[in-house]
């Protein structure tokens, strides 16, 4: 199947051969032909199958026919996030490059002002998460009543997030006789209820899961003890050993623990960034730009957040946490791997984790290799890199340390002054939860060549005494 075949616009086709294209995916070749013959349609795929294509051609070949009213869009896509509405509309700039449709992008935390002109001045294409289109449509300034083709992406995700009764009420503000796309990586049962309750006479695509993935990642588990402060002990030192690390994704189910994870890395030396849904849209972006740019080259994130990113070239992924959907694994892991490249998975799993670890492999159909995970910077990984690095002197640690020098870059590696200045002014939190003695032999090991300021190696015993911490959340080791 080629993509003439399939009915596009010549415009959009032209578009396509610029973006080198050379054959429609699964999904693409599937759906098009329909979308184009104006059917409704159930394309159960994930993110990376090229679903995105898969309607933004059509729409766009469609779309040729008519022109933009104030106010009144033609056609409106529903994302989840933020970060998938960016990525849409980069693909209405990448193949709508002939084209002189006017996007808007309505989407929270950017000022209402410049979406509000921006409809003013006529939008042929909107594409906005749930809240913010239906704030637009309080505020009285958007009708919907224009809208030829509705997509809905990512149901599932919708639903996971709470979405499901703004997408019914946008259902119902846009005209019956619409055309409705309605995408999702799986179909429970609340998602069958709204296809059947919105969508006429659909024409349902299932595309194989992107099981391949598989295939050219290398996925491997390693098992730690429950304590966090271990596991994040066991991500750097599994990030420090990874070979030929270029960029990496660091998983957390949590996005609490996606701040505390970064803020620990981030301590440790390590050139990271991190994503989630409390972090606003402008510092969310620059995040992104600097991972795309490789000005830093660890992301840590969630699963929420992560959905749906275009970055074509990550070498590693870590999984902090094992994923309690199995699902979400295969979607983790195929940020890796792509396009018949090489790839790695490490996943990071406590015996609490027994239970999802083998609903991923019953998914998987077979066993992930296992290694015991260990901390070369002593348990707990409560030591400095100047420790460790004394450490590697004496001949300790692996010898493999090509990919923890790539992850943390040199220019992030803090100053061995530096450090000594925080240890003594007891900003560096590792000496808050050091236990007693161990404090003491980790400052002999540091050297004796040290500059002596403060208190130097000697900690009152009263500052050694055992605190007890509420729990394990804060990042500092
Ligand atoms: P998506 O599933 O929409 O997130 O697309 C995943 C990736 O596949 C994106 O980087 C697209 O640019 C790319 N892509 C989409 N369609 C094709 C195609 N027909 N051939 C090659 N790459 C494609």
């Amino acid at each position: 199947m080629a993509f003439d075949d399939l009915g596009l616009s010549p415009k959009v086709l032209a578009a396509v051969e610029a973006a080198g294209y050379k054959e429609p995916t699964p999904i693409q070749a599937q759906a098009i032909p329909h979308v184009m013959s104006r059917r409704d349609i159930i394309g159960i795929a994930q993110t990376g199958t090229g679903k995105t294509a898969s309607f933004v051609l059509p729409m766009l070949s469609l779309l040729e026919k008519g022109r933009a009213r104030a106010r009144m869009p033609r056609t409106l896509i529903l994302e989840p996030t933020r970060e998938l509405a960016a990525q849409v509309e980069q693909n209405f700039v990448i193949y709508g490059q002939n084209h002189k449709l006017t996007v808007a992008l309505l989407i929270g935390g950017v000022s209402f002002d410049e979406q509000e002109k921006k409809l003013d001045r006529g939008a042929d294409v909107l594409i906005a998460t749930p809240g913010r289109l239906l704030d637009h449509v309080e505020r009285g300034k958007l009708l919907l009543t224009g809208v030829e083709i509705l997509v809905i992406d990512e149901a599932d995700r919708m639903l996971d997030m709470g979405f499901i009764p703004d997408i019914e009420r946008i259902c119902r503000l846009v005209p019956f006789t619409r055309q409705t796309l309605f995408f999702s990586a799986t179909m429970p049962n609340e998602i069958q209820r709204l296809t059947g309750q919105f969508l006429h006479n659909p024409e349902q695509i299932e595309v194989a899961r992107q099981a391949t993935a598989a295939d050219t990642v290398r996925q491997v588990l390693v098992t730690s003890p429950s304590v966090p402060k271990e596991k994040r002990a066991i991500l750097r030192q599994e990030i420090r050993d990874a070979k030929n690390l270029t960029t990496a994704i660091v998983f957390c189910n949590r996005k609490r623990d996606v701040a505390t994870l970064h803020r620990s890395l981030q301590r440790h030396g390590f050139n990271a960034g991190a994503l989630h849904g409390d972090l606003d849209q402008r510092e969310r972006m620059a995040t992104l730009a600097k991972f795309r740019a490789g000005e830093i080259n660890l992301l840590i994130a969630s699963d929420v957040a992560a959905r749906g990113l275009d970055i074509p070239a990550v070498s590693h992924v870590f999984n902090f946490d094992v994923p309690s959907h199995a699902e979400d694994y295969v979607h983790r892991i195929g940020r890796t791997g792509r396009a018949g490249r090489e790839g790695d998975a490490i996943t990071i799993a406590t015996p609490d984790d027994r239970k999802y670890v083998a609903s991923i492999e019953k998914m998987l159909g077979g066993p992930i290799p296992r290694r015991d995970g260990s901390a070369d910077e002593a348990t707990g990984g409560d030591d400095a890199p100047e420790d460790r690095k004394q450490r590697s002197r004496r001949g300790g640690g692996k010898d493999s340390r090509q990919g923890g020098r790539s992850a943390s870059s040199s220019k992030s590696e803090k100053p061995q002054d530096k450090q000594t200045e925080e240890r003594a002014s007891g900003r560096q939190s590792d000496r808050s939860e050091r236990k007693p003695g161990k404090s003491r032999r980790s400052s002999e090991d540091a050297g004796a060549d040290r500059p002596v300021i403060g208190l130097g190696d000697h900690v009152p015993d009263f500052l050694l005494r055992p605190v007890r911490r509420p729990a394990d959340t804060s990042g500092n080791d």
